[in-house]
């Protein structure tokens, strides 16, 4: 049996003490598991959709901006287990939640060959005010694992938030285009010219969002724009 070295001694006895609990199931999460064990990873009920053309994600889009390619990692219906995930994600400063949905996501893009076209990943900002009071992006934080799983640069100052926007919630989807119109603002468009971009959200519901932003980008010449966001909405 090897020698233990002192961090992994240091990590045994946290994780006798304080055990890494699995996010679904409560249980204590084992050697190589984050966030869900391996049970509750099952439970996602993933989309498969990310080679599939003309699947749901890219059905909310169509007509509306045109794009390359569209997906979702997973459905996201209400009190279901993705929900919690991405609750306590932007609610409850769970950042490593984040980069284990990206990871995710961002191996199986690289392994459906979603790589190989794309320049670099944007993720959807926040508005700099609501970003203080939360720490961070969320859309960063999957940005950045997601990113680093195909292998792909982040470009973080390219798009800005300049307007902060009510809640969508209870808006109709004219609304919410309304809303979100003029919100964006791209900088540094030098540095995006003729890019083709990964534009990343956490949760696809009307993508009103995902469209003011997409539109800002098409804005700068020879810009290409393909979408993945961890979660779809259905009701
Ligand atoms: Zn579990």
């Amino acid at each position: 049996m090897p020698l233990l070295s002192l961090h992994q001694l240091r990590q045994g006895f946290a994780h006798m003490f304080f055990p890494v609990l699995c996010e679904g199931c409560r249980r204590p999460l084992i050697d190589g598991e984050q966030v869900l064990c391996l049970s509750c990873c099952l439970e996602v009920p993933e989309t498969s959709y990310h080679s599939r053309h003309d699947n749901d994600t890219e059905q909310r889009f169509s007509g509306r901006f045109p794009f390359v390619r569209a997906t979702s990692w997973a459905w996201f219906t209400p009190d279901s287990l993705l929900q919690h995930l991405v609750h306590a994600l932007k609610y409850h400063n769970r950042p490593e939640i984040g980069t284990w949905l990206g990871t995710r996501l961002g191996e199986q893009l690289m392994a459906a060959g979603w790589a190989h076209d794309t320049h670099m990943v944007i993720p959807v900002p926040l508005h700099p005010s609501r970003q203080a009071t939360r720490g961070y992006n969320q859309s960063s934080i999957i940005a950045a694992s997601l990113a680093a799983a195909m292998q792909l640069p982040t470009g973080n100052n390219h798009l800005h938030r300049i307007r902060k926007t009510d809640s969508q919630t209870q808006k109709t989807r004219t609304e919410r285009a309304e809303n979100m119109a003029g919100a964006f603002e791209v900088r540094d468009t030098a540095g995006i010219a003729g890019r083709h971009i990964l534009l990343i959200d956490d949760v696809l519901t009307t993508g009103a969002t995902l469209e003011a932003c997409a539109l800002a980008l098409l804005a700068v010449p020879g810009v290409k724009i393909s979408i993945a966001t961890i979660g779809i909405a259905v009701s």
